[in-house]
């Protein structure tokens, strides 16, 4: 029995091929049917990019395709980018290592060692900030829980592959020297470390957590 929600111009079997047309059922014909908008789509572009590059139009535009990474979309305000350490005025870390983020993060990636600020006023400091972007999945949480507003994920980088594990370990350092994003999204500091900066990357580099 067919099912309520088919549709009536459907076929109950997807494979039955009595609705094809003559040439449907040649697919070479569809093939170059596919091939010729492909064509056409082609060289009306190259034509648009020709008039636009050699002849200077600047009202014919090709296609669409954005020239990654000289040229980049505009990211969404809420985009969760590469965490940062926000500063205070004097550059230290705005952190007081309250150990917040490093509990929420459902990933285990933060590390925090604290030890005390040498401003009374002020009780801790990290002494050492490490993420393991490795394992971040990019919750968010971090940022919610901070107290403090000290860490954000607003550098709008998205590029920070590497080649070796240790790569991905961003030490408070890093994170302090990281630059919010500009007004369209685009990230106003560069992509902080090449590939393989060749951090210690022993396995166990960060300290085994126990899990909760
Ligand atoms: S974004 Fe999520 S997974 Fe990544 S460090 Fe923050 S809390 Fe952990
Ligand atoms: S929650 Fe904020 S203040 Fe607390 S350790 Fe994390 S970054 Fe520092």
């Amino acid at each position: 029995m067919a099912s309520p929600y088919q549709r009536s111009n459907t076929p109950a079997d997807a494979r039955h091929s009595s609705r094809l047309g003559f040439f449907q059922r040649f697919y070479l014909v569809e093939v170059l049917l596919g091939l010729k908008l492909t064509g056409i789509r082609f060289f009306a572009n190259m034509w648009r990019h020709t008039l636009h590059t050699v002849f200077g139009v600047k009202s014919a535009h090709g296609a669409v395709t954005i020239q990654y990474p000289d040229e980049r979309r505009p990211y969404a305000a809420r985009l969760r980018s590469l965490h940062r350490l926000v500063r205070r005025e004097d550059g230290s870390p705005r952190c007081v290592a309250c150990m917040m983020c490093e509990t929420v993060c459902p990933a285990h990636c933060i590390y925090i060692v604290a030890s005390e600020h040498p401003n009374p006023e002020i009780e801790k400091v990290p002494e050492r900030f490490d993420i393991d972007l490795g394992k971040c999945v990019f919750c968010g949480y971090c940022v919610e829980a901070c107290p403090e507003d000290a860490i954000r994920m607003d550098t709008g980088i998205l590029e920070f592959s590497s080649y070796s594990r240790g790569g991905m370990i961003y030490t408070k350092e890093t994170l302090l020297a990281l630059e919010p994003a500009g007004h369209n999204g685009a990230p106003t500091s560069p992509v902080p470390i090449p590939a393989d900066r060749g951090m210690p990357l022993e396995r166990g580099a960060l300290p085994k957590r126990s899990m909760p």
